[in-house]
């Protein structure tokens, strides 16, 4: 980037901040986020030992908890049978015994029930069932022999063709029966199965003294029914020394979680003692150690995940809500700093940014443009509010293209705007100016209406005031505004401005007693006709008399001055009344009188009551037809071409003339000739000036002459002072002309006297 493209950035009025997350701020934010995850992770490496306790506490749970169910199960089981047994013992033969064993064919909680009577066992049926060579049944046979509870390893049951287990009660009141039995499908037991889903996990119910196993999960014969526990877990395991500590634990007869050692690895072993008939048998869990971590592990890895979701989450959730309260300040930054309607700096942060600046660029010149945009009010309740916002926004987009990437812009009510802006001398910011306040009037805006934008400005440049604050330029900025004396006019503050204003400023305070005191009056300029030798008629001109100074100033002194506040029109008016009273009197007299015209400012003219006044007033004082004229200026008359013409109507009717003054000085329009039936044209002083061209202004004049009297026009030349000017002019065919080679504007008096005189130019000396 180069140094310039810096400048320019630094410089730049700033885009309307988008809330974005500072870049240290999303730092800090993915940093935390980072942390955190690193300490969820470590947490739980941390916890690892204690998830895997967990694991096999867990476990054993699971084993005692189907001790439980299985233990539960054996005892219901044996009470049922011996409320049968409680049954038996009043049947009188083996068909009552037959019919009550029959009765709970069916009922839960009883299996097939069989009865046993002298070492036979019979079904409810009275079917013996051969025994001898069915060794499943053989620990019964043996229990009805001894008349003790008993029950069967598992077996394979023919009946049911099912794993199966037996129980055996003896009926000991009976003379029928020995006992009763039932054999039970193992499902119904437990479903041992579902306890632990692993191959190498199993569970098993064995006879805690002999370690016999009852009945088991292993899908190995390891510990398959009938082997030995103990001996089978020796041939498993790797530290014997550990597995003596799960003996113990078992042949005592008390609930023990321990881990073993086998071969193939650890494992846990948890016992659970069943105090189930007068055999004390307990059920063994036995898992892999690994297995049973590994199920917790898939709850750690899932906690992990869920956890560090959740902090993405929380911090993606953090991130957001700085971003929405970055915005929202952004947003409470810019309405404290921008008009948000038109898009535009306000006051307080152009000067703020334009200071910036001007500290930054010491070495530059700059100048401080101040712009208002007249008649705002007006403009703005004849537009509304939306129409309105789109004009400045429309201007304030130009502001900034003035002020260029390297100065600052800003909009302060009522219409008007600051700019900031390099200074490269008076003549390019006058045609930048030209450019701007012509392009301020290409709007959409004001489309459909007749409104047409004037844009005063004033301008300080740090050349004309120095290395000071914005502040100072932009007051001063403000100061050479004031002393514009045409609207949509430039000035330039210089040191003279500040005596100007003060100037101003003292007139202003002197006016309304001037005018009531009669300090305006009128001089009055005859007009020469060199066709009849004598005078014409008369402009009356004012002149503001001092009586401390016995002075008269003249009106360039005031009258843009006046026109600008306004006074302008008590002015004119007052002018027209002391005319109107001096033709009265010199009627009254019975002295001879001419025409007058009177200067019409578009102050005056522009008002309602103009036409009412003039022509009261000329009734007032019984004026005759056609001594007094009025003089709008072509300017006036191009500005105003919708009402000229019916002014002059109306001024025609009411006996009163029309003039149009100083044709030529500016954008003269021949239509106004054509159009607007003005009784007389004042070619403007600028006819008799030499040009580049001669011929040429030459025939332009004549053109205009001739022009003028086809239609009817009295011609008149302004400001003849020699005699060539006087016959270049009379050859042009003007008919009157008015200017110090006839005759200076003089008082009231001496204009008198000169009437009565009636003074030609050859009496004057001139020719
Ligand atoms: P204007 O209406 O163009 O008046 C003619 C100006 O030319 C007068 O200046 C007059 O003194 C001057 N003049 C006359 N003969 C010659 C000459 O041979 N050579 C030169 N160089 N100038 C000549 P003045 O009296 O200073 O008035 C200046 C302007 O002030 C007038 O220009 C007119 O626009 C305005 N003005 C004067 N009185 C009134 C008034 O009562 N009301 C208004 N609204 N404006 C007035
Ligand atoms: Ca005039
Ligand atoms: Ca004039």
């Amino acid at each position: 980037m180069s140094k310039k493209d810096k400048d320019k950035k630094k410089n730049a009025p700033e885009k309307n901040p988008n809330g974005g997350v500072p870049l240290a701020l999303k730092v800090v934010i993915f940093v935390i986020t980072i942390l955190l995850t690193v300490s969820v992770l470590y947490t739980f490496v941390g916890l690892e030992p204690f998830l895997q306790d967990a694991a096999i506490v867990n476990a054993e749970a699971k084993i005692i908890d189907m001790g439980y169910k299985v233990e539960t199960f054996f005892a219901k089981h044996y009470d049922n049978l011996y409320e049968v047994g409680k049954k038996l013992e009043g049947a009188e033969d083996e068909e009552a015994v037959r019919e009550i064993v029959s009765s709970y064919i069916g009922v839960d909680y009883f299996g097939n029930l069989r009865y046993f009577n002298k070492s036979k066992v019979y079904t409810a049926d009275g079917i013996e069932i051969e025994v001898a060579s069915d060794e499943d049944y053989l620990p019964l046979i043996e229990a009805s022999k001894s008349q003790t509870k008993s029950c069967t390893q598992i077996f394979r049951d023919k009946t049911y063709n099912e794993i199966c287990v037996a129980f055996y009660i003896p009926v000991k009141g009976s003379q029928v029966i020995d006992g009763i039995g039932s054999i039970i499908r193992r499902s119904e037991v437990a479903d041992l199965s579902n306890i632990i889903e692993n191959e190498y996990s199993f569970i098993a119910v064995m006879e805690s003294t002999s370690g016999k196993v009852m009945t088991s999960t292993y899908k190995t014969n390891d510990f398959s029914l009938g082997t030995n526990f103990f001996q089978a877990m020796e041939s498993k395991v790797a530290d014997a020394s550990k597995y003596g500590k799960l003996y113990q634990a078992i042949t005592s007869k008390s609930v023990s979680n321990t881990e073993v050692v086998f071969k193939e690895g650890p494992y846990v072993v948890s016992s659970f003692v069943l105090a189930i008939s007068d055999n004390t048998y307990t059920l063994v869990g036995v898992a892999p150690r690994s297995l049973l971590v590994t199920q917790e592990y898939s709850f750690i890895v899932e906690m992990l995940v869920i956890s560090i979701i959740a902090i993405f989450f929380l911090m993606i959730c953090i991130f957001l809500i700085l971003k929405m309260n970055k915005a929202r300040q952004a947003q409470t930054e810019l309405v404290l700093t921008h008009y948000v309607e038109i898009g535009c700096p306000n006051g307080k942060k152009f000067f703020d940014e334009a200071e910036k600046i001007l500290n930054s660029n010491r070495t530059k010149d700059y100048c401080a443009i101040y712009f208002e945009v007249a008649q705002f009010q007006f403009i703005s309740d004849k537009l509304g509010g939306d129409r309105t916002n789109e004009l400045l926004k429309h201007i304030g987009t130009l502001a900034k293209n003035l002020a260029t990437n390297t100065g600052y812009y800003g909009y302060d009510q009522q219409g008007r705007f600051y700019v900031l802006r390099e200074f490269g001398g008076e003549k390019s910011l006058r045609s930048a100016v030209q450019v701007f306040t012509m392009l301020a009037n290409k709007t959409n805006a004001t489309e459909g209406t007749d409104i047409t934008l004037s844009i005063g400005t004033g301008v300080c440049s740090t050349v004309a005031a120095g290395r000071v604050q914005i502040s100072v330029l932009m007051e001063n900025a403000k100061i050479a505004f004031r002393t514009i004396k045409k609207l949509g006019d430039i000035a330039f503050y210089s040191a003279n401005t500040d005596k100007k204003l003060k100037h101003d400023a003292d007139i202003e305070a002197r006016m309304e007693k001037a005018l009531a005191d009669g300090e305006f009056v009128p001089f009055f300029q005859p007009k020469y006709n060199y066709h009849t030798d004598k005078v014409h008629s008369a402009e009356a001109l004012v002149r503001w008399y001092n009586p401390e100074k016995n002075i008269y100033t003249f009106p360039f002194e005031f009258i843009e001055l006046f026109e600008k506040n306004g006074f302008i029109k008590k002015l004119d008016h007052n002018v027209y009344i002391q005319v109107c009273e001096f033709i009265r009197a010199s009627l009254d007299k019975g002295d001879p009188v001419v025409p007058i015209s009177v200067n019409v400012s578009r102050v005056t003219a522009i008002e309602n009551d103009f036409l009412d006044f003039y022509v009261r007033n000329k009734k007032k004082y019984a004026i005759p037809n056609d001594l007094l004229c009025i003089e709008f200026t072509e300017s006036f008359a191009i500005e105003n071409y919708d009402i000229i013409e019916n002014l002059v109507e109306e001024l025609h009717k009411n006996g009163i003339k029309c003039s149009l003054d100083d044709f030529g000085s500016g954008y003269s329009s021949f239509n106004i000739l054509k159009n607007v039936p003005m009784d007389e044209l004042k070619m403007d002083i600028l006819f008799l000036k030499e040009g580049v061209d001669k011929k040429r202004d030459e025939v332009l004049a004549r053109t205009v002459v001739e022009l003028a009297k086809r239609f009817n026009m009295l011609v008149v030349q302004e400001g003849v002072e020699t005699p060539v000017q006087f016959d270049y002019v009379k050859s042009l065919g003007v008919d009157v002309i008015q200017g110090y080679y006839f005759a200076k504007p003089i008082s009231a008096d001496e204009f008198n006297l000169f009437i009565k005189s009636n003074t030609s130019i050859k009496i004057k000396g001139g020719q």
